[in-house]
């Protein structure tokens, strides 16, 4: 038979690296309830149409990467691609927008198929924040500094840049638009076959193109700022000045768009030179037409989300394994004693580890192998007098502790 493998581009998590993904995950956390963002959960499949009709249909999301499904019940299902279609979705269909500003942060995986490498997966883990209801740029530079944050306490705003540029509103955009198509069209025949099907589809996304070459033509492209509207404009200006404010740093990006079709105004990604091809870590910006796209009362957002695997394969911080005491009995009658006494410890909140079999190097071995802090040795002689050894694995102090004192003993090494 042939050996089972993991599906291309999903990963098993060691506990190594649950450790370190829960301490990028746990360290946001904590920032986020500092700016009153509360936790929301949403399912990881919603029906298909969630995504299409927010993602829209020329997102390469919506176009390649969907994993979508009939279920039994004959409707198509998608495993969520990314986090705010559903939270969006949850805020409509539970009603949530009668008492706005909502500030929510999400963290879980998300799928799309995607041609694996480095940095990118096909099943890969996120955290998030929205925050809805809040049209002024003063929400944009709440929802950035919150992230800035979060990256400064996992130890990486060294390591980030903060990319910023602007995508203006719908009127910027159509004129944007126009410009951005009638240059491009000029190098049709030397862009990427990709980019050709966006020029009439989504020209905007060929901004954001990894090509070579649609990067040099880019390079020479009419940018937006020359099309904002002066509403627009005024936006970004104080979105620009709130964070000067804040004495956080950025970098004014004109080429930078979002992959997903729903943004407007304000765009930003948090990026690094660590990860080689797939640089970006944390990537949002607003999306104030999305609720009303979804059927929602028309309610404006602005959001962002960051890879969990990227921050934690740059962060090297982890939650540290907890160290163990080892229960190590010896002989057949101190075996069947250690059970029960290793329940009475653990209930008493001590980290205890059996190794249920095994002779006493073997479970020293362990012992140490699991940075445990001490041994508790249950000997037949020890057992006759109702106490063990006790072993401090740091110093190699030894003592023989009542079994009636274990507890206070022991409670040196939680
Ligand atoms: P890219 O241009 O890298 O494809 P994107 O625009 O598709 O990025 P977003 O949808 O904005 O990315 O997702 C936000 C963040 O989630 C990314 O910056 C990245 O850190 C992470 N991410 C996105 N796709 C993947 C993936 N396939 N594997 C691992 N992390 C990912
Ligand atoms: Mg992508």
């Amino acid at each position: 038979m042939a050996k089972l493998q993991p599906v291309r581009g999903t990963h098993d998590l060691l506990p190594e690296q649950v450790r370190s993904h829960r301490y990028v995950e746990e360290t946001a956390r904590a920032v986020a309830e500092r700016y009153c963002y509360a936790p929301i959960d949403t399912p990881i499949f919603e029906f298909t149409e969630v995504f299409v009709r927010t993602l829209g249909e020329t997102s390469d999301v919506v176009s390649k990467e969907m994993y979508s499904f009939e279920d039994k019940g004959g409707d198509s299902i998608t495993l969520r691609p990314e986090g705010t279609a559903g939270v969006v979705r949850a805020v409509i269909s539970g009603g949530l927008a009668q008492e706005l500003p909502l500030k929510y942060f999400y963290g879980g995986p998300m799928f799309r198929y995607e041609r694996p490498q480095k940095g990118r997966q096909r099943q890969f883990h996120q955290i998030g924040a929205e925050l809805l209801g809040v049209p002024e740029p003063t929400g944009d530079v709440e929802i950035i500094a919150l992230g800035a944050h979060i990256l400064e306490a996992l130890g990486l705003q060294a390591n980030t840049t903060l990319e910023l540029n602007t995508l203006g509103d719908q009127a910027s955009r159509t004129a944007y638009r126009d410009d951005l198509v009638a240059y491009l069209s000029r190098y049709r025949d030397d862009l990427s076959a990709d980019s050709r099907e966006r020029l009439g589809r989504n020209p905007l996304r060929i901004l954001d193109s990894k090509d070579r070459t649609d990067r040099e033509i880019v390079a020479g492209a009419p940018t937006f700022d020359d099309h904002l509207t002066p509403t627009a404009a005024e936006f970004f200006a104080a979105v620009c000045g709130g964070l000067d404010d804040l004495a956080i740093a950025y970098t004014l990006t004109p080429t930078l768009v979002r992959g997903l079709d729903y943004y407007c105004h304000t765009a930003f990604e948090f990026t690094t030179t660590e990860l080689g091809a797939q640089g970006t870590v944390l990537a949002g910006g607003r999306y104030d037409g999305l609720m009303e796209i979804m059927g929602g009362p028309p309610t404006p957002g602005v959001g962002w989300a960051a890879g969990i695997e990227r921050l934690a394969m740059m962060s090297h911080d982890a939650e540290p394994a907890p160290r163990p005491i080892a229960l190590i009995p010896v002989g057949e009658e101190a075996t069947v004693r250690a059970a029960s006494l290793a329940y009475r410890l653990r209930r008493a909140g001590l980290i205890i580890d059996l190794a249920h079999r095994g002779n006493l190097s073997r479970r020293m071995k362990r012992a140490n192998k699991h940075h445990a802090r001490a041994a508790v040795l249950l000997g037949e002689d020890e057992l006759q007098r109702q106490a063990a050894t006790v072993r401090d694995l740091d110093s190699g102090e030894q003592t023989e502790v009542s079994l009636d004192d274990l507890e206070a003993r022991l409670a040196a090494f939680r």
